[in-house]
């Protein structure tokens, strides 16, 4: 499979742009990730990889999202400004911090999303997208750029992918691939696994075809029930969250293209990257949140003066929420996803903490009438990677860089 791979890359993706991806994604990551061991062995909390919520404008409404826009008369969306990016960047590069994933709503709804890119070749930026703006002239511009890989997230099937983000929407993201792998770059799919589309999106058949669209890599997300239609029917329960291990190590075996999955460690354990500290996430309204679903926060980024190093590292709130998981799961070793197997308990620690709600929804409502399904914790059943690369891949790289369950 890797031989495949490795000729598949210098076939369909441009060189340049394979050199930026190894040098500022590949190796600076592993180097962000060796400060960020040495910070934890000092208990110092600051993350080795960040996500920015650019906006929460979306052109979409897809099921499931925790991306609520607030309603009411004279209510626009809310954007993160650029300035206060750019000053956490500048402390993120002086703790070797050169990961970034822009989300939204959809960034490129924003102008910021390209300012940002052009202003820091020095860093890699993951954009995660509706991938319904991939004319010629925006993949031009980000193939320019090159310091950016796209993540197109599409969530099965035409019929599957439409039910959940809306009619059309699959031929323009498959319209974008196209476009994608004509100028040949260097992007990855992210596809949500449901209830619904378990046994199709888990297939040879459906990996192929973004395959024969150029993807580099596909990310493996596991359906997390929030948001206004939190739809709970979709969650995959524990038989599937099984199954899905076990056919995803099958895949990596046979699959010329990455499978992204970061939910269990190198020995199959699983992972909760907000209650490891490695990726926080700066909300659209300057907020410092534990992870993308979990939109409620204690600080922000005017806090300490600007200080960013200096509010995540004494942030009692983030560093309680680390606690709070590991007391739910196996300590530092494994732990699951506290949103799904906890929401009543997560919806009162929230509370004793006195967070600030900013999803725009009412979100300890939500967790309060929440029905407790099973995460990717799954004691007992633990498969360690079986194939080296990937066994080297998650303990050097994967963790962290754009990772949340
Ligand atoms: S979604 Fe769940 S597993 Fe993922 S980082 Fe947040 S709390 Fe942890």
């Amino acid at each position: 499979m890797i031989i495949s791979f490795l000729i598949r890359c210098i076939r369909e993706v441009s060189w340049r742009l394979l050199f930026k991806a190894g040098w500022l994604w590949c190796f600076k990551s592993f180097f962000a990730l060796r400060a960020f061991k040495n910070r934890n062995k000092h208990d110092i909390l600051f993350p080795p990889f960040l996500f920015f919520s650019l906006t929460t404008a979306c052109n979409l409404h897809c099921r499931g999202c925790w991306v609520t826009q607030e309603k009411g008369h004279n209510v626009s969306p809310v954007s993160l400004p650029l300035e206060k990016i750019e000053r956490v960047i500048q402390i993120g590069q002086q703790n070797s911090v050169y990961f970034y994933t822009l989300l939204g709503g959809e960034p490129f709804l924003t102008t910021t999303m390209w300012e940002l890119i052009e202003h820091h070749p020095e860093a890699y930026f993951q954009v995660i997208t509706n991938g319904q703006f991939f004319d010629t002239n925006n993949v031009k511009r980000l193939k320019k750029l090159g310091n950016v890989s796209p993540l197109i997230s599409i969530d099965g099937f035409e019929t599957e992918n439409d039910a959940r983000r809306g009619l059309g929407t699959f031929i323009k993201a498959i319209n974008g691939c196209q476009e994608l792998c004509r100028q040949k770059l260097l992007y990855g799919v992210a596809t949500v696994v449901t209830a619904q589309n378990f046994e199709s999106v888990l297939t040879e058949v459906y990996i192929r075809q973004f395959i024969e669209l150029g993807a580099v890599y596909l990310w493996y997300y596991i359906y997390r029930p929030v948001g206004m239609d939190s739809a709970s029917e979709l969650a995959v329960n524990r038989e599937q969250l099984s199954e899905l291990r076990k056919r995803l190590l099958r895949l990596r075996r046979k699959m010329p293209i990455i499978l992204i999955d970061t939910y269990w460690d190198a020995q199959g354990k699983a992972v909760c990257p907000a209650s490891k500290g490695m990726a926080f996430v700066v909300g659209a309204k300057g907020s410092i949140e534990p992870c993308p679903p979990i939109t409620v926060a204690r600080n922000f980024l005017d806090d300490n003066n600007g200080d960013f190093y200096k509010t995540i590292n004494e942030s009692n709130f983030l560093r309680h929420f680390q606690q709070f998981v590991r007391d739910r799961y196996d300590g530092e070793r494994s732990q699951g996803c506290v949103l799904i197997d906890y929401p009543q308990e997560l919806a009162e620690f929230l509370r004793q903490e006195q967070v600030v709600d900013l999803s725009g929804r009412n979100f300890l409502t939500e967790l309060d009438t929440a029905i407790p399904k099973t995460s990717h914790f799954l004691p007992g059943e633990e498969i360690p990677e079986n194939y080296w690369v990937y066994r080297l891949l998650k303990q050097n790289l994967f963790f962290g860089i754009g990772a949340y369950g």
